[in-house]
């Protein structure tokens, strides 16, 4: 056969100039690794699968967790009870021979790493590295140190971010990883920095260091903040980080400028240690740019994995119409063109899909021509998961008005959380008292990925009522309109940049309290979602199509991805190369 001219050319992988690093606390891996609590761990997993589907040169580094975060359970009012999640890494991963050594307090604690091997669409490999102390070698408490994802106290917290840090930049090493950008997801992970300082250091004295050498260490970091509120950022006392880090590091810290109000601050650190930092939307940006008036920090916006979110009926519908979005996800750019029929069909079969997971878990059956909201997420109490019952009245007339409404709520809260238990415990008090033939509303225990993939796939409009400024970015809207899934919701995080009133969703106006915030989500409700839900079914398709349209197309991974990859981890001038490294560069696809 004769060979056709214009074969189409394929990169082995991205060009060769080493690896990146991931670094991060939490990631979703697989649904049945309980490594994750909720949108921070998503998000990391959501990346890597986008890194491995572009052929993205990229390793990651998290701990274990061998008891996972918690299974949630809730009682009849509400009351929340946790069980660990164990779980065994050999049943997923393969045990790496190598070792190596962190100090924690006066001890030397020996980490060993699981791989996972996480396979892109194509067949490209990103390897995860799961942290683990338990091993012989260690004290009976070193060896549950990689056991509880944000369990124990502050001690635990900082023991466990060596691990991470200064372990996972060991291990790195002792694998033989050729990586020239390290990638800390959250400040989580800042002490690798330390890490890679000592390794510059060549084992002299740990006070001994220069600009230079810190200099060194920043042309390969790169960090991204997630956390709005100062009150988010990881601290440590300087008694805390003298016990457990040593007085020799404490004061190098102290002299980096990495601590403020007496407090060692890893968003700080991170950020001194970094060549490139960003937060996680525009808004989340420039709200971290104020909060760090002396660092450049730039927006990346964040997105989800389209494939792991996407509902299979409506997977099945783009497949038949764009099969492009899969390879790249900009081309659902043109499901504004799907047939409204097929749109409604497709919607339909994921919101059955969810009425009979609810029916399963609850035994209550709830109506799928009824109009159903969404509400899911950790039980943070800036998140305000109760703002839609402010006003029962009013609710249960927007119901009569509707010919019935239905809401689904899931959500954990963080086990030490007292006020975000007692929020759960408020939600399904009220729900009992209101539910009605009219309004139904519903609670469901252990909120995790797969009731998230349902949930945000099923119902009919995604609801988040976050309060400003709170949140950095929120993703959850992001998996309702890769579905099709309008978003009323506050405009906060993605949701300024995601709203097109009335096009792909609606907005909750900013209010001075929670009682007119609330206000105006019953006015939304009241005066543009309830009739057009009644009006006609090829209208609210329509809605759903320049949903997935605008939002689908941005708000994913595949775009984020690309996006760290140009412009935080290979910026085109940036890069010193070697002359080898400039060779492999010339075939570069990005650089024409
Ligand atoms: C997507 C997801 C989150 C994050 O949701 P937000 O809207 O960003 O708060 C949390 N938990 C689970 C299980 C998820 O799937």
């Amino acid at each position: 056969m004769q060979e056709v001219s214009n074969k189409p050319f394929s990169y082995e992988s991205f060009p060769t100039c080493g690896t990146v690093a991931y670094f991060s606390m939490e990631i979703a891996i697989n649904p049945g690794m309980p490594t994750y609590s909720g949108g921070l761990g998503v998000l990391a997993g959501d990346t890597l699968r986008s890194a491995a589907d572009l052929g993205v040169p990229l390793v990651a580094f998290t701990l274990v967790h061998r008891k996972g975060y918690f299974q949630q359970h809730l009682n009849a009012v509400g009351e929340q009870s946790e069980d660990t999640q164990p779980w065994n890494p050999s049943d997923f991963c393969t045990e790496e021979a190598a070792r190596v050594t962190v100090g924690i307090e006066d001890r030397v604690v020996t980490v060993r790493a699981w791989r996972y091997d996480l396979e892109g669409r194509c067949g490209h490999i990103v390897p995860i590295y799961l942290l683990d102390t338990d091993l012989d070698e260690n004290s009976g408490w070193d060896r549950g140190l990689t056991d509880h994802l944000y369990g124990g106290d502050t001690n635990y917290r900082l023991q466990q971010e060596i691990v991470l840090g200064m372990g996972g930049a060991r291990m790195a090493s002792a694998l033989g990883l050729h990586v020239n950008v390290y990638h800390m997801n959250e400040g989580h992970a800042a002490l690798l920095t330390q890490a890679l300082l000592e390794s510059e250091l060549g084992g002299g004295p740990l006070e001994g260091f220069t600009e230079v050498d810190v200099e060194q260490v920043r042309r390969k970091c790169v960090f991204t903040t997630h956390t709005p509120v100062p009150a988010g950022h990881d601290r440590f006392s300087t008694e805390q980080t003298i016990r457990i880090l040593g007085s020799a590091r404490t004061a190098r810290l102290e002299k980096l400028g990495c601590f403020q109000d007496g407090l060692l601050n890893m968003t700080l650190l991170a950020l001194r240690f970094s060549r490139y930092a960003n937060g996680v939307a525009m808004q989340h940006g420039k709200v971290s740019r104020e909060m760090f008036p002396q660092y450049q920090v730039d927006s990346i916006t964040n997105g989800v994995h389209a494939p792991t979110w996407i509902a299979e009926p409506v997977r099945q519908m783009l497949d038949d119409h764009i099969p492009a979005w899969r390879r790249d996800n900009l081309y659902l750019r043109n499901a504004i063109e799907l047939p409204e029929k097929d749109v409604l069909y497709a919607h339909a079969r994921a919101k059955e899909a969810l009425l009979t997971e609810v029916a399963s878990r609850t035994g209550l059956v709830l109506n799928p021509r009824v109009l159903t909201l969404g509400f899911a997420r950790r039980a943070a109490t800036y998140k305000r998961a109760n703002l839609l019952f402010l006003d029962p009245d009013r609710l249960l007339k927007i119901a009569e008005q509707a010919g019935g409404l239905q809401i689904i709520y899931a959500g954990k809260a963080h086990p030490q959380d007292v006020p975000g238990k007692a929020l759960i415990r408020s939600v399904i008090e009220t729900a009992s008292k209101l539910s009605s033939d009219m309004l139904r509303v519903v609670y469901l225990e252990n909120y995790a990925w797969d009731l998230g993939a349902q949930l945000t796939a099923g119902v009919d409009v995604w609801i988040n009522t976050p309060r400003r400024p709170y949140e950095a970015s929120g993703t959850s809207g992001m998996k309702a309109a890769l579905n099709g899934i309008p978003s009323l919701s506050i405009l906060d995080g993605w949701w300024i940049e995601g709203c097109i009133e009335g096009v792909t969703g609606w907005a909750i106006e900013d209010g001075e309290s929670d009682a007119e915030e609330a206000g105006s989500l019953y006015h939304k409700l009241e005066s543009a979602v309830v009739p057009l839900y009644l009006e006609a079914p090829e209208k609210w398709a329509r809605l759903m199509r320049t949903t997935l349209a605008f939002n689908g197309s941005y708000f994913n991974t595949n775009r984020m991805v690309k996006q760290y990859t140009r412009n935080a981890y290979y910026p085109v001038k940036l890069v010193e190369r070697t002359p080898v490294e400039e060779a492999a560069f010339a075939g570069d696809p990005f650089e024409a």
